[in-house]
């Protein structure tokens, strides 16, 4: 029969493949979008389809009771840390409030004795500039952005409600995570964004000197993870990624190479609230889910942007 599974953020970039997974498992998916910046063609065709805004109770306890899950999967959020920056309200009502209302929600009306809630939360952005890279679960979590504070918030929020009302939470903390549907004209992602400039004829722009660096995981490695945790991982907060650090101009050149491009990037003075250099250590979610990720990078650029359309 498979699970009655609520994903939220279906209709954006990650948790529209997890949906497919879920769908592809045989379980039965509703997403609950709003389309900030999801798309309703990433929703899978055999998934119910909620428009509707985590931010409003009623409605989230209403989708609730007439769904009954037993699963939720809360990837919904806003996820640009430069914006959070400018304007960080709309970060906190989202990724905190939204998240709380989507967990009272839940907590009522939520169904089964092996109830679960998985959350995307950020290991990229949660730990600040660790001392020790790559930076395992212990780390103490010191956010440079609303964004990366948001998450950690959001991460007690869940903690708390999971007692509240006795189901199992499952927090992953994501690394920098790209593949197909990621939104070329995304703040982040720079994947997507440099694959979709550079599509178009266009010179992307480097911030900093190039030196900044990421723990790139490609998508469909974040699915799997994202299939385990529903019988596995109760209870864990689980680094997702490589625990390898990738620098911005190692993606410039392996873009550049993928697409045939020979020029070179522009550079422009580093983003205030971006962490210089970051990488998991996802020994635990080996350990708690026999997790590793599989996809090589060079792999994962090609089919991140073979789905680009240049720019007219
Ligand atoms: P995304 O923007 O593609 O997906 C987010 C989805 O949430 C979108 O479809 C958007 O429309 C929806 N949404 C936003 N506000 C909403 C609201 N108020 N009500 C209902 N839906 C709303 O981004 P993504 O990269 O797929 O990120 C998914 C999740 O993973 C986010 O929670 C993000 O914080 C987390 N994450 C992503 C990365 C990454 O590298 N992409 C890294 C760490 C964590």
């Amino acid at each position: 029969m498979g699970k009655k599974i609520i994903v939220t953020g279906g209709a954006g970039f990650i948790a529209s493949h997890v949906a497919d997974a879920y769908v592809a498992a045989g379980h039965r998916v509703a997403v609950i979008d709003n389309l900030a910046t999801g798309f309703r063609r990433n929703v899978n065709p055999k998934a119910k389809f909620y428009k509707a805004d985590i931010r409003d109770l009623t409605l989230m306890e209403r989708i609730m009771k007439k769904e009954r899950p037993e699963v939720v999967n809360h990837h919904a959020a806003i996820a640009e840390v430069v914006k959070s920056i400018a304007n960080p309200l709309p970060t906190y009502e989202v990724n905190v409030l939204g998240t709380a209302n989507v967990l009272v929600a839940f907590g009522k009306y939520g169904r089964g004795a092996d109830r679960r809630f998985i959350f995307s939360s950020t290991g990229g952005a949660i730990y600040g500039e660790p001392k020790k890279i790559p930076a395992d679960e212990r780390t103490p979590r010191t956010p440079l952005s609303p964004y990366g504070l948001s998450k950690a918030l959001g991460e007690d929020v869940i903690r708390f409600y999971a007692k509240q009302y006795g189901f199992a939470p499952v927090i992953f903390r994501y690394p920098n995570v790209y593949g197909p549907r990621q939104n070329p004209k995304g703040e982040a992602g720079v994947i997507a964004i440099f694959g979709g400039l550079l599509k178009s004829g266009k010179r992307p722009t480097i911030f900093g000197d190039g030196t900044k660096a990421r723990d790139y995981t490609y998508v469909g490695d974040l699915v799997r993870a994202n299939l385990a945790a529903l019988t596995k991982g109760d209870g864990q907060t689980l680094n997702l990624g490589w625990g390898i650090v990738v620098t911005d101009q190692m993606i410039f050149d392996e873009v550049a190479r993928a697409i045939g491009f020979r020029g070179k990037p522009k550079y422009a003075p580093y983003r205030k609230g971006e962490v210089y250099r970051i990488a998991l250590d996802a020994r635990k979610a080996k350990r708690f889910l026999g997790w590793t990720p599989r996809v090589k990078l060079r792999t994962g650029i090609r089919q991140a942007i073979a789905g680009i359309r240049p720019e007219r």
